[in-house]
């Protein structure tokens, strides 16, 4: 009994801690200012190898990234 109890306890706490990557998704994915999720918008440049990476909060109006990422 006890032990089981320990195991669930566990369980719970592996859950609720998120891991670096875990941590780091969902700082990509959400707001940093009202953690409502981002919309990501992705415009691909071909003729300059370039893919333009923009993220915008709907409630709050803001650009949160605006990455450029070459293209291999
Ligand atoms: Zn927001």
């Amino acid at each position: 009994m006890e032990s089981k109890k320990i195991a669930e306890i566990m369980v719970n706490i592996v859950n609720t801690t998120p891991t670096p990557i875990e941590q780091y998704l969902e700082d990509y994915n959400y707001c940093p200012l009202c953690g409502d999720e981002l919309l990501y918008t992705h415009v691909t440049h071909f003729g300059h190898s370039l893919v333009k990476e923009e993220a915008h909060c709907e409630s709050c109006k803001i650009k949160v990234k605006n990455n450029d990422h070459k293209l291999q």
